[in-house]
Parts: C-alpha cells; structure tokens; sequence
C-alpha cells in the first residue's frame, strides 16, 4: 500500500483528502503543522508528503528543505506542495526548494490521483553498492593537502608564487574518508588531481563548507569530480542568514553567471544542511563551532585517529587586551565565555588552520571586519595546546615577503610565550602527515 504524509493546518481539507485518498487504496498519516509533519515524514517516509505552503510554526518551503536535506538526493518520497496561491515565484520557489509538484487549491480529485501515482512510478535505483565502502586505505593515518590558502578574491601574479593565490580549500584524507574543507578556487587543481587519481573508479568525496563566502564556493563549479555520473559528492554547511543553502550554492551557477547549472550537474549530488555541531562524516567525527565572522560561518574539528584537525578560516578573534579597557562586566563574562568556548574546540589540535589575515597594524584598522590579528591567532593556539598552528586566509594584498614576515613574527611571538609550538604560513601544495598511534 502506498503512503502519503498530509501536513496542513487546515482540518477540514485534511478530513476531505484522507478519506479521497483512502478509496484510491493510500494510508493516509495526517500532521497539523510543519513540524509534526516533518517528524511524522521522517519516521515514515512515505511514498509522498503533501504539504501545505503556508502555515504556521514551519512554512512548506522550510519543510521542503528539510526534508530533502535530511532524507538525502536518493530518497524515493516525492514532495508535492498544495497552495492558494498561484504566483509564478512561489512555485519557482518551491521547486528549488526541492518540491516535485506545485497544486495549486481547489484540487479536483482525478487529476490529484492521477499525479500522485505518476510521480510515485519514478523512483531512483538504489546506490551502488562499491561506493558505500571507503576507497581508502583507513589504516594509513591522517593526511592534510593545502590547494588554497588565501582569503577574499584569488590573487595569482609573481608577488604570490611562493605561498600560492588560490583562495581556501583543504583536503584531509583521514579514517577512510575523503573530505575537503571548502570549495574556493583551490578545489578545482584538486579535482582534476583525484580525477586522475582514481581515473575510472568511482569515488565518493563529502566538502565540508565553513559559510557561502565566494572565497569558500567559488571554485565548485569548475570541481571536475562532480561532472563524472559515477561519483558521489557530497556538499555538507549550515544554512545561511538568507536563503537555504541549496539555493545559494545553485544561485552562483544560475545563466548569468555559469553556463551549467548545479541541477545539470551529472555526479551524484547531495546537498545536506546540517543541523548539529556534533556530526559524522562516514565514520569520522566532526565538530562545529560558529565563528565571529558576518553571517553563518562555521569552524570544524575532525577528530581523526591520528589526531585533531581544526580549520578555523575565517574567524574574528576579539584581542584579550580590551577586557582590562574599563569594559563592563556582563562584557567581559561574554569575552571569557567566548575565549573559554574556542580553548575548548582547539584543545590539543594536532593541526590547526587558523584565520590570521592581518599584522597588528592592519588589524588596529579592520576591527570588525571578521578577520584575526596573527598576535591573537598564536596566543590563542599557544594557550589550547597547539601543536602545528597554520597561519591561513592570507590577505589579498600580502606578497610572499609580508607573509613570511607575519610568520617570523608569529615565532618570535611564541618564543616569548616559552610555547615549542610549531608554526607556518598555509602554502599550496604543503602537506602534513600524522601517523596513526601505535
Ligand atoms: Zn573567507
Ligand atoms: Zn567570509
């Protein structure tokens, strides 16, 4: 028997369309709200949800995201979204946010039937099963590539041979898994490179996004992998201030900007929201910690075998100085609380990435502007136990030279510190191997 979760606050048309339903042979599991109704959908997964678009608590564009999020790209329920409404964005809008029908009310009762058993006679065949096992060798330890390291916009030229223009991206293959930290103009010499790594084999490869900056997606559509039917990407962040993230990350592949769109994309593609700061990836913990940077910017901790991994690309640390500056209590506390709460994510980090975009100089006029002071970056690293702190997110305007003077300032800094902390400047094609423990 065929199932249908019904989620509208409307009582009588939910009455009116479940004994419908019922005569056409459909269990029938109602919910009254957005909510309800996306637990009830996710404890059931029924051959189709239905939901209203407006209604309250949980809009059907929320419950269209979530959903698709939370169920993933290979999920065989098929959202139908019903509304009073028949403005031609509302629809464009359901349907980016992942509807695969728009009715608008009053529906006649045939044509309802009729759809519902069309769209249930689509369904995706399941996932190979050679991509479910990890492709790599998950005793081999922890390794760490840097393909981008700059902050802002890329700046190729002679002045930045040395440590590389393109702006972040990281990739970490730790545990079996393949993950890349960002999608800035770094990932596309990566995704060429693990073309040619696994030529024919199909691979699955799950990119971590710190927030939507272009700095941090920018280089996706040209990440070749996500071109090839075979592989399966898969793109993990928390939601931005403004739209889902599905739609910001496809907005930037729309006609005016990009010749392909992301829905063109061949690869298996699956975008997941997260939710939790707590999460896995296949089986490697991970951990999230919200950054002082303008909108939805994330940090993570991926908590491998071999040792923490923190990336920390864009962040503002507050210098500790200004507490001592006549600050009020309640001030102070919230500094301390904030302090403490980063101590905590970077705690004995084996390797840390860390937003160090600016001199003291530069930063005394960009306070605000979301980025760190290198003098606060290792201060901090050298009190959480750091072991290898990289200077990341370098400015756009710093040469070779200024970096490599930022980084013997940040020495001598740690020197004063008595701290045997290890640091360097992030520079494209490094690489940081850790053994696994004995
Ligand atoms: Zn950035
Ligand atoms: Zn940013």
């Amino acid at each position: 028997m065929k199932t249908v979760v019904l989620i509208d606050d409307e009582h009588g048309f939910r009455r009116l369309l479940t004994s419908l339903l019922a005569t056409h042979g459909w269990e029938v599991f109602e919910a009254q709200d957005g909510e309800e109704g996306i637990a009830l959908a996710l404890q059931k997964k029924p051959d189709v949800v239905m939901c209203d678009l407006l209604m309250p608590r949980c809009n059907g564009f929320q419950v269209c995201r979530t959903l698709r999020a939370q169920m993933g790209p290979r999920s065989n329920t098929k959202i139908v979204v019903t509304t009073g409404s028949a403005y031609a964005t509302d629809r464009l809008n359901a349907f980016e946010a992942g509807a695969d029908e728009y009715i608008t009310k009053p529906i006649r009762a045939d044509d309802l039937v009729a759809m519902l058993e069309r769209i249930t006679s689509l369904v995706n065949p399941p996932v190979e099963s050679g991509l479910e096992t990890p492709l790599l060798d998950p005793h081999s330890g922890t390794v760490v590539r840097f393909w981008g390291v700059r902050g802002s916009i890329s700046t190729p030229g002679p002045g930045t041979l040395f440590y590389g223009g393109n702006t972040s991206c990281v990739e970490v293959r730790a545990d079996g898994e393949l993950v890349i930290l960002d999608a800035g103009t770094g990932i596309r010499s990566l995704g060429l490179s693990l073309q040619q790594e696994f030529g024919s084999r199909p691979f699955r490869v799950t990119i971590l996004i710190s927030h939507t900056h272009w700095d941090h997606i920018q280089g996706f559509p040209f990440f070749v992998p996500a071109y090839y039917p075979s592989n399966e990407v898969h793109l993990m962040a928390f939601e931005g201030a403004r739209r889902g993230l599905e739609a910001t990350l496809a907005s930037q592949m729309e006609s005016p900007y990009f010749p392909i769109s992301m829905q063109q994309m061949p690869g298996h593609l699956a975008i997941h929201e997260l939710r939790d700061l707590d999460f896995k990836v296949g089986t490697l913990p991970v951990l999230a910690s919200f950054m002082n940077h303008p909108g939805v910017c994330a940090g993570y901790r991926l908590n491998t075998r071999s040792g923490c991994v923190v990336y920390m690309p864009d962040n503002e640390l507050l210098p500790r100085k200004s507490e001592a500056g006549g600050a009020t209590t309640e001030a102070s506390n919230f500094m301390e609380e904030r302090d403490q709460r980063l101590l905590d994510f970077l705690r004995d980090a084996e390797v840390a990435m860390m937003d160090a975009q600016y001199d003291a100089t530069e930063y005394a006029t960009h306070a605000g502007w979301g980025h760190s002071c290198v003098d606060d970056v290792v201060d901090l690293a050298v009190r959480a136990n750091v072991r290898r702190l990289f200077l990341f997110h370098h400015d756009p305007d710093h040469t070779d030279a200024k970096i490599a003077q930022m980084l013997a300032g940040a020495r001598a800094l740690a020197t004063t510190m008595q701290s045997s902390i290890i640091i360097e400047a992030a520079r494209e094609g490094m690489e940081i191997r850790l053994a696994l423990p004995k």
